[in-house]
Order: C-alpha cells, then sequence, then structure tokens
C-alpha cells in the first residue's frame, strides 16, 4: 500500500527503537515469551465467558500487583485496572486487552500444544492480550523504561456478543481524563484498526391482547403480524454503499407448537444494524423506528378494535468514528509493524474495544488483527494459537504506548 509517514513521525520512532533501553525491552519480550504463555495457560483455563469474568479479573489484579502498578482495583463494571506511573505531565495512555470468551462456563478448557500451535477455545480472543499486557509490563520494569505520563493497564469485560462493549464504555464512563489507548485483540501484528464500526442490536417486542384463531378473530389486532410488517418494511430500506451501512433482522420469536391455533399475545425481533458513520447510523436508526411505528400503526388500524403496541430493549449501542488515516498515532503503529519488519494493512471499519474511544474522539487503535496465520477465533472446536514470534504483539504494543505517552525526559508524545 502507498502510506507514507511524515518525517517527525519517522524521525520520532526511529529515537525511540534506537535507544539502549527500548531495545533490552524488546530483546526481553522475546526472551519472556515462554513466561508469557505459561500466564497465558493459566489464563485460559479460568472460564470468562461474557458477564462471568470475575475470576479473570482477580488473576489479573493479582498480577498487576505482582508486577509494582499502583492502585490497582476492580471496577465497578468489573475490569481489572492498574496503572504504571509517568514521571511527568504527559498524556495517559490505556493498554488493553479484553477477558472474555464465546464459549459457556461449562465448556472444556484443555490445552493441548504442538509443534506449531496451542489449541484450546479462548486461546487467543482475548485471553492473549492479557498475557501480552503482563510480560509488556515486565519489560518495562526489566528495561527500567519511565514513561512521561500514566499507562493504565485494563483487562476489560464484556467486550463479546452481548457485552457490547460494556467494559470499556464502563471504564470510559469512570475516566474522563484518558488522552489515548492503544487495545490488543488477537495475537498477530499486521493489521491496524483505527475505525468504529458503529452498530446497534436492539429487540422490539410487539404486545397485543392475543386470542383465538377462529374465535378472536376480527376483535383483535395479531402482534406477529405487526412484526411480520415491519420487518417487511426494513427489508425494503436502502442504506449507504459508503460509508458502509447494514442491518439485518436476525431474529423472530412468537408463539410456540402448543399455541399454533392461536392470535399471540407477544412478538419479537432482533435487528442489528451498523455504520462507518454515526450520521447515517443514527439516519438508520430513525428509519427502521418509522417502520415499527407504522407497523404498529397499519395492524391496528386493519382491525380498529384493538392497540398494538411495542417496546424497545437495546444490547449494543456503539457510536461510529474513525481516527485519520495519518492520525500520529496510525502512522507511529504503521512504523513500528515496520520496525518489527512486517507490512503494515489499514483495516476498514470493525467494531472493537478501540470504537468506545474512538466513538468519543479519542485517539485509539486496535491491534493483534492478522489474517497471515489462521487462527479461528469463536470456534470452540478449532481455536489455536500460534506460538512462533507472538511476542512481537506486545512489542508493538509497547512500541506504540511509549510513541503516544512520551519517555521521560528523552522523547514527546505525539499526541496533540
Ligand atoms: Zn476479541
Amino acid at each position: 500500500m502507498d502510506y507514507s509517514l511524515k518525517p517527525e513521525i519517522q524521525a520520532l520512532m526511529d529515537q525511540i527503537t534506537g535507544m539502549e533501553s527500548v531495545q533490552k525491552a524488546l530483546a526481553f519480550l522475546k526472551e519472556d515469551h515462554e513466561n508469557s504463555i505459561a500466564e497465558q495457560l493459566e489464563l485460559v483455563q479460568i472460564p470468562a465467558p461474557t458477564f462471568h469474568e470475575e475470576k479473570r479479573a482477580e488473576y489479573m489484579a493479582a498480577k498487576f500487583r505482582e508486577l509494582g502498578l499502583t492502585d490497582v482495583h476492580i471496577d465497578r463494571t468489573g475490569n481489572a485496572v492498574g496503572t504504571r506511573k509517568g514521571v511527568g505531565n504527559g498524556p495517559k495512555i490505556v493498554i488493553d486487552g479484553h477477558m472474555d470468551t464465546v464459549y459457556p462456563l461449562d465448556t472444556p478448557l484443555n490445552p493441548v500444544r504442538d509443534e506449531e500451535f496451542i489449541h484450546c477455545p479462548g486461546i487467543v480472543d482475548d485471553t492473549r492480550a492479557c498475557a501480552a499486557e503482563l510480560t509488556l509490563i515486565r519489560a518495562l520494569n526489566e528495561a527500567g523504561i519511565e514513561t512521561e505520563g500514566d499507562l493504565v493497564f485494563t483487562a476489560t469485560v464484556q467486550e463479546e456478543g452481548k457485552g457490547g462493549f460494556g467494559g470499556m464504555k464502563g471504564f470510559f464512563e469512570d475516566n474522563k481524563d484518558i488522552d489515548g489507548a492503544v487495545c490488543m485483540d488477537g495475537c498477530g501484528i499486521q493489521g491496524i484498526i483505527y475505525q468504529s464500526t458503529g452498530f446497534k442490536t436492539i429487540e422490539v417486542e410487539f404486545h397485543g391482547i392475543g386470542g383465538h384463531a377462529y374465535g378472536a378473530f376480527g376483535d383483535v389486532a395479531n402482534p406477529l403480524h405487526a412484526a411480520g410488517r415491519a420487518v417487511a418494511k426494513i427489508a425494503d430500506l436502502k442504506v449507504p454503499t459508503n460509508p458502509k451501512t447494514t442491518y439485518c433482522v436476525s431474529n423472530f420469536h412468537a408463539g410456540n407448537d402448543a399455541g399454533i391455533h392461536a392470535i399471540v399475545p407477544h412478538a419479537s425481533i432482533k435487528i442489528n444494524y451498523r455504520s462507518n458513520g454515526q450520521e447515517e447510523l443514527e439516519a438508520l436508526d430513525k428509519e427502521i423506528m418509522r417502520c415499527i411505528e407504522e407497523a404498529c400503526k397499519e395492524e391496528t388500524e386493519r382491525w380498529g378494535k384493538d392497540t398494538i403496541t411495542y417496546t424497545v430493549k437495546t444490547f449494543c449501542d456503539v457510536r461510529a468514528g474513525s481516527l485519520g488515516e495519518h492520525d500520529p498515532l496510525v502512522e507511529a503503529t504503521w512504523a513500528s509493524i515496520r520496525y518489527l519488519g512486517t507490512e503494515p494493512e489499514l483495516m476498514k471499519g470493525g467494531p472493537t474495544n478501540a470504537s468506545i474511544p474512538i466513538g468519543l474522539g479519542i485517539p485509539a487503535v486496535c491491534l493483534g488483527n492478522d489474517d497471515r496465520v489462521e487462527i479461528y477465533c469463536h470456534n470452540a472446536a478449532m481455536e489455536r494459537f500460534p506460538v512462533k514470534d507472538t511476542y512481537e504483539m506486545p512489542q508493538l504494543a509497547m512500541l506504540v504506548a511509549l510513541a503516544a505517552s512520551g519517555i521521560a525526559g528523552k522523547t514527546k508524545s505525539i499526541l496533540k
């Protein structure tokens, strides 16, 4: 890809990577890889489906304390948080990985290691990032690197599925003084995620009176028919292709087999819709609500005797946003990936934990995405962690965090 760095960013990254202490930390991360994997194996055997991350949070908080972080605590949302204090008044940078996995509590977690891989549900997504945080802190300690700003390490809850990035959301609601974030999700180094695909997942429930399919016919409106009308209207919505905007009615529930001759009192649909543009997302939200309103009204008017009402429950609500392609944080990430010997790739969109700061206008990237090795995330039977060279992700996160935070007395933060 044609991408050139501003000379001052390249010069700064050359300065950072040229420092003896940074070289020491990079070398340490390579040497510490087996220790990091040992922690990863401990972590992966602590079940942590979304909303059940307590035990992992305790593990991470204990490790944060051991490694000398200050103000270590589990916050009101359930995230494990600890700070590596900076010496000056540099910006406050979050380094994050999420603790939750997509597998139910009773999933067997028996890691198997062969020549190339460790196989276990959750071994990468996102257990690896939690382990990467710990080795990264050790590297900074071993190399005696002091930063200008504080580095705030977070192991967050509720990233996956219905969690809707709840851990990150809660953290940013409680911490209004964060200046930047480096999130890790995955185990490679190639991809730079610097955009937030905004999205909403809602459930709409249609309510009526219900009755016998024959006996009550004509006396009541039918919530299931209202839901059907709504789906038909939503199915016809036109959305822009740029920024990419999508919608999907993903779930439709009404009735049961015992009541196959009944007009149901309730019907529900779930809808997921996304956009890379916040304005487009909000416009689509209005359109979807209009479809639902109209569907209820039409079904009500069809019979004129019963009013179909609806309620909306929101599961996920993430704002869209983007850093510039040449935002200093994106350029510093690019330079760092190149330094580590890989050709970087700018990824389009993507909801990740970085979406929360990006949606708030705070510079953030998500690292770890890499298509070169298939890791089968979210596939219990196949998820696997490639052992070789995967110390590079904490190396990358460290370089980016140092560029963002500034190294005490030596370099200034790239953040404006
Ligand atoms: Zn993940």
